[in-house]
């Protein structure tokens, strides 16, 4: 399984993972340019795609559906709330190529299995992803105000995880940002902190996630490096040691990040091809 971001932050998201043959973007909020040239770096075109999954409507998550889909044909799939938000935004979706989950039911593309499962967040029906085959599985998670047992649940044991790690709470309350917008990223249904985000990583490593991307970092109320030493700080305290017990990735913004490579283990390998 291969497992990258493409683009991570308040600013877009768009996030690939591929397995057996299966290729699937999680979101597009970047330009349909930018996500070619980003498919480019991974020898890919979108004719190589199976399918794009929409987390929610928010405009950091589909600002390049449209024209990705119009020209390249590419299926996009989401929940009801999630396409009303999407086609209000801008109805030229080819009918042909939507595609409608129920949230919690999970189904396949291809050799991947998508389970969609709930999250708070302010949108429509927002949702995580967690993508499994042959015994691997990777989890995408932003957008999320609090840890809950509902979402944390449904990816314990996902070896790769792309899990948020949006701000830091004393960047946030003394930077520029309005009260109001401030309220809501602090708010339950708002945005994960770094120390939140640790938490989570805590338990998911003892669940056995083997590799994490902290992903949509604010560009205004973190920093990489404050996101880094903060979730590998409370892991070190944890007694679990980042770099050698569980890798810390840092997804990149407005570039093509790291890239995680999940194999199945040689005695699976045999059941599964
Ligand atoms: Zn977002
Ligand atoms: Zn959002």
């Amino acid at each position: 399984m291969i497992f990258c971001p493409l683009a991570s932050g308040s600013a877009g998201n768009c996030t690939f993972v591929s397995f057996g043959g299966t290729r699937l973007l999680v979101d597009a909020g970047i330009s349909a340019a930018r996500i070619c040239g980003a498919l480019r770096q991974l020898g890919l075109t979108p004719a190589d795609l199976d399918g794009v999954l929409i987390t929610h409507e928010h405009v950091d998550h589909i600002r390049g559906i449209y024209v990705f889909t119009r020209k390249y044909g590419v299926p996009v799939y989401a929940n009801t709330e999630t396409w009303k938000g999407i086609l209000r935004r801008d109805a030229d979706i080819p009918m042909e190529k939507r595609y409608a989950f129920e949230t919690g039911m999970d189904f396949y593309i291809g050799n991947i299995n998508v389970l969609p499962f709930s999250i708070p967040h302010d949108a429509g029906e927002p949702v995580g992803y967690l993508l499994s085959c042959g015994g691997l599985s990777a989890a995408v998670v932003t957008d999320i105000g609090h840890v809950n047992e509902e979402w944390i649940g449904k990816i314990a044991g996902a070896q790769a995880v792309l899990l948020e790690a949006n701000y830091n709470v004393e960047m946030l309350r003394n930077g520029r940002y309005p009260y109001h917008l401030k309220q809501r990223i602090l708010s339950r249904r708002g945005h994960l902190c770094n120390e939140d985000c640790a938490r989570a990583l805590i338990r998911l490593y003892a669940s056995g996630t083997q590799a994490a991307f902290l992903g949509h970092l604010s560009g205004e109320n973190n920093s990489p490096e404050v996101a880094y030493e903060t979730v590998c700080g409370m892991l070190r305290e944890a007694g679990i040691r980042p770099g050698e017990d569980i890798l810390i990735y840092v997804a990149r913004r407005e570039q093509v990040s790291d890239m995680v490579v999940l194999e199945i283990p040689e005695e699976r390998r045999r059941v599964f091809f």
